[in-house]
């Protein structure tokens, strides 16, 4: 079924869930430095695929990392005008990335709606305690809903940053969606950072049950900044979402034409996360 004929029958399809990582989109070691040519890529590859049901999310890279460490955000609401500024300051660098992607999705005819997950959500010690689904599934009803990673208001700690994989997994999880993909600049999750230590072997599948543990041992944490932790914390993240059934898959978003075949359902060199 075409998207069109999808609008406004009062029912969506669970849609596929692409998070697209900061390490695709941005230089993850500069500040505030987009990577236009992947985004046009990529927003292009979205067009092409036309898929049925869509919801993007994607993570801070370089618009919100530094920002978080610099003002000291992952604790939470500490003291002071300095700080708050600071979580002004990253929510605004955030809300460029996002425009970036939404009007290169638009260039290429995709109905793309910004929805900001700040004004969504609400966390208790950094774990979603309310989230308006409503408004998400309306958006879907007429294009791709388009949220981020966000530094969110927090009932006891103040704020906290919500990682764009926290909530790409919560959201998976709420709507049913037959595929959570994780688009990053690796082929998949290895024993250790790839770019690092050429010895690193790709899982190509991992499986949430016995053994999971040992796996989550292995698997070293993000080199480049990275407050909200890096692969170790995706493959954390996507366990309830798996567990309830879902298929989770850690794939390069950074290689042409794997999105668009992530989309329509092809094979795709990665990681695979199953119950
Ligand atoms: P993003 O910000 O795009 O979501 P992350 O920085 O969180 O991505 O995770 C991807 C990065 O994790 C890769 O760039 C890779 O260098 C690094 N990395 C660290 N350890 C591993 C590992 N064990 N397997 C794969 N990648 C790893």
């Amino acid at each position: 079924m075409e998207m069109e004929q999808l609008r406004f029958t009062g029912k969506i399809r669970p849609p596929i869930v692409l998070k697209l990582g900061g390490s695709v989109l941005t230089f993850k070691d500069k500040i505030e430095a987009p990577r236009m040519d992947a985004i046009e890529r990529i927003a292009g590859e979205i067009a092409e695929a036309k898929p049925e049901s869509l919801l993007l999310v994607h993570g801070g890279g370089s618009f919100g990392h530094p920002h978080a460490e610099r003002f000291r955000l992952t604790g939470g609401f500490k003291a002071g005008l300095t700080q708050l500024l600071g979580l002004s300051e990253t929510r605004r660098a955030m809300v460029k990335l996002n425009s970036l992607l939404v009007e290169a999705l638009n260039r290429k005819g995709v109905p793309a709606f910004s929805l900001q997950t700040s004004a969504l959500t609400l966390t208790r010690k950094g774990r979603i305690a309310s989230f308006n689904l409503k408004v998400v599934e309306g958006f879907l009803k007429l294009g791709v809903p388009v949220l981020y990673g966000d530094a969110v208001a927090d009932l006891e700690k103040g704020f906290t940053i919500l990682s764009g994989d926290r909530l790409s997994a919560y959201l998976a999880r709420r709507f049913g969606s037959p595929l959570l993909a994780f688009g990053v600049d690796v082929d998949g999750v290895y024993t250790a950072d790839p770019k690092t230590n050429p010895k690193a072997k790709l899982f190509t599948e991992i499986h949430v049950g016995k053994g999971f543990k040992k796996i989550l041992g292995l698997i070293e944490g993000s080199k480049a900044i990275d407050v909200t932790g890096g692969m170790r914390s995706k493959v954390l993240e996507v366990k309830g979402y798996v567990a309830s059934g879902g298929k989770a898959l850690i794939f390069n978003a950074s290689k042409p034409g794997n999105v668009a075949r992530v989309l329509r359902g092809l094979k795709v060199e990665g990681t695979l996360i199953v119950g």
